[in-house]
Formats: structure tokens, sequence, C-alpha cells
């Protein structure tokens, strides 16, 4: 499991090494409105310049379904990395091609060349071999470099298929961090050991939840998609969120679980799905026809919030409700307030929960806050992540 990271590679001054970075950062109207990854790149890109390596920086930004859109350039980005660099950061026109070409071999010692978004190519999903080859032979790349975390789970051109035309590739500083406290949760973990997933769809993480299930000792479910499972049990649900299609699925979890899986016993349910609706805390027995559940209630925040003080090791993703609209932020706010409590090792991911823990300024009272939701729930269910099983071994 151990990679090469970027500490271990020797002889590249010179050489010009492909970094993927994670630089879909939010924006608006062409500013950037946070730039918490572009920051978290800084590490290993000050490795690597200081190796006087000569760096070729792809990242993706947003979904273009079209080919090239100027609201998705990552011009903006190459402002800020400058600004924060304190370098100059080039910006190419394109991820690929003879302006590419050229950017990259007049690139001095210790450059940097930002590419256009790679998405702008239909291609870099599909991970053609044909585009992955173009991304290093345009660069004239002779290392790969993967930071890029939060797209690890993903084979696209740009994080794994790049490393078939290389001779090396290593992980970049993030991403080792990544591994590091992620692998934490695998293999022999501090117990007991405890996990909690919200956020609204279940079908997203039916998957994970089974595969979680015998490594963990208690798994609580929250937010939107703990109604599927509340179904399989038999309970009313009135208008709440529940997948139907899932519903014999998550009967056949909960006979699996023995007890391990834990759902709310009360929640807050509103008239409509607004924030001024008419709202009451109930017992999920008890759901009225036509309402519907936006968040736990009380006790299973009391319940959640033990179990979870109570564990060596705590790993959460995915909001316990709509805590977008603050009369159903509560319990997602009780479990934040519980995870920074907890003396265990814990590791929040995932956007929404990220979000939380850090708008309520308590993000250094957690252990490791995950740049990439998706990518650590795949992880921490034990499946190989594509952009990192194509890196060197150390
Ligand atoms: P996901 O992308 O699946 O992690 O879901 C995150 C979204 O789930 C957030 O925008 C929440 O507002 C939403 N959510 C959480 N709990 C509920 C709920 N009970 N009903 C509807 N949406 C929810």
């Amino acid at each position: 499991m151990p990679k090469k990271t970027v500490k271990e590679l020797t002889g590249i001054g010179g050489a010009h090494v492909f970094v993927r970075v994670d630089y879909n950062v939010p924006l608006e109207n062409g500013v950037i409105t946070d730039d918490t990854r572009i920051r978290a790149s800084l590490g290993t890109l000050e490795h690597l310049l200081k190796a006087r390596a000569r760096l070729i920086l792809a990242s993706h930004l947003g979904r273009p379904k079209k080919g090239p859109a100027p609201e998705f350039s990552l011009k903006p980005v190459a402002a800020r990395l400058s600004e924060l660099t304190g370098r100059v950061v080039q910006m190419a026109p394109d991820c690929i091609g003879d302006e590419v070409r050229r950017l990259a071999a007049a690139l001095p010692e210790s450059g940097i060349l930002l590419l256009e978004n790679v998405r702008f190519h239909k291609e870099e999903e599909k991970n053609e071999p044909a585009f992955a080859a173009k991304l290093i032979g345009d660069t004239g790349a002779t290392v790969f470099v993967n930071d890029a975390f939060g797209s690890a789970h993903r084979a696209h051109a740009s994080t794994e298929g790049v490393s078939r035309h290389v001779k090396i590739s290593a992980a970049g500083l993030l991403m080792d961090t990544e591994l590091r406290y992620l692998g934490m949760a695998l293999g022999e973990p501090e117990r007991p050991y405890v996990a909690i997933l919200g956020g609204a769809k279940v079908s997203d993480k039916i998957e994970v939840i089974e595969s979680l299930l015998p490594r963990v000792d208690e798994l609580l479910i929250g937010g939107g998609m703990a109604y599927t499972f509340l179904r399989a049990k038999g309970h009313a649900t009135g208008k709440s969120l529940v997948e139907q299609d899932k519903v014999d699925l998550a009967k056949a979890l909960l006979q699996k679980a023995g007890g391990k899986l834990v759902l709310p016993v009360d929640h807050v349910v509103a008239s409509a799905f607004k924030e001024d609706a008419e709202t009451k805390t109930l017992p999920v027995e008890d759901t009225p026809d036509g309402w519907m559940g936006l968040d736990i209630g009380f006790t299973t925040a009391l319940v959640f919030s033990d179990a979870i003080r109570k564990a060596k090791l705590a790993v959460w993703n995915g909001p316990m409700g709509v805590f977008e609209m603050k009369p159903f932020a509560e319990g997602t706010l009780t479990v934040a307030r519980a995870m920074a409590d907890c003396r265990g090792t814990t590791i929040v991911g995932g956007g929404d929960s990220v979000a939380a823990v850090t708008q309520m300024g308590i993000a250094d009272k957690i252990n490791h806050v995950s740049t990439g939701g998706g990518a650590s729930l795949e992880f921490l269910s034990g499946q190989p992540l594509p952009g990192v099983a194509c890196l060197q071994d150390a």
C-alpha cells in the first residue's frame, strides 16, 4: 500500500514533472471564493520547485459538458497561484497541442505552467489512451505526481492514464497525508470505530455502507438517506426522501448488520421543503402523512454524539439534515461538535461536513479534514482507487 512520494524522487532537477492537482475551486463571476484547494497543493509544489523541476500542473474545474467554456477556465487559479507562490505562473490556452508544446519546451527550471481545464476534452473522463499520451507527450513530462486525492477514485486520463506514459510516478504530499490518515481506518483500526454517514442519496453510498459494515463497530445513519432504511423497517415516512428501488437492499443490509446500523429514533419534520415551513420534532414512527423529515431529532443527536465521543476512531461524511436551512441544521452542528470533542482519531470528509466544521471554526479540532468526499468513502470501504493504484510503490 505505501506509495513512493515526491520526497523519495531523486534526480528530478530540470525534469518536466506532470502534477495532477485538484484546483476545482468554487468561483463566483470569475472570482475564487475559497482557495483552500490551491493552498493545499503548495507543499508539493514547493518541494518540487526546490528540486528545480519544471512543473506542468493539470486539473479539472467543474463539469463542462460542451468543450471549452470561459466560466470553467482555470485562468483565475493561475493568478491566485502566482500570488501564493510569489512566482510567475504561465497559463496554457489548452492542455494539449502546439502551444502547450511550445510553452512546456520554453519552461525554465523551477518554472510553473498551468494547463487549461482537462475536462475541455471529453477524452479526459473516458480515459482515452491517445489523449493521456498527448498530455505527457506534448508537455514533455517524464515524471507523474498525483496530488489530486479528491479525483483519485476516478480512472481519468489525467489521474490514471498518464501513469502509463512515464517511467516514474509518485504521490504528492497531500495525497500521502490523505492515504496515511485514511489508512488508519483500514487493516487494524482502533476500536470502537464509528462511522457516521448522511446526505441525500442512499444510492450513492449503499455500496459503501455494505463494505463498511464488517469493518466498523457502529454505523450511524442520518440525513435523507436514513429514510430508505426507515421505510425498509416498515415505518411511514410521509414525503421524506425515499429511494424506493433501494428499499429491498436496505432491508437486506439491516438484517446483515446485526445491530451495528444505527438509525434515527426521532426527527424534525416539516410541512414543506422551505426555511419557514411549520416544524415538529417527533419519533420516527409517528411521521404524519404529507410531512417530510429534514433533520435528526434531539434524542438521535444525543445518541449519535455519545457514540462519537466514545469512539477511538470516528469518520464522518454527509450532513444529518438540510443544514443549509437554519431550522434543520442543529443535528449536523451537534455531530460536528461531538467530532471536535472526540478524544480518538477523527476524520471528516465530504463537502458539506467539511463546510460545517469550517463554518463552526472547529476544523482545527479534527485530526484530518479530507479533501475528497467520494474518494475517501471509496477508500474507507476498501476499494482500490485507480489514481492511487497506478502510482509506484515505495
Ligand atoms: P449528498 O450530496 O448526498 O452528500 O447530500 C448532501 C445534501 O443532502 C445536502 O444539500 C442536504 O441539504 C441534503 N439533505 C440532508 N438531509 C436531508 C433530508 N432529510 N432531506 C432532504 N435532503 C437532505
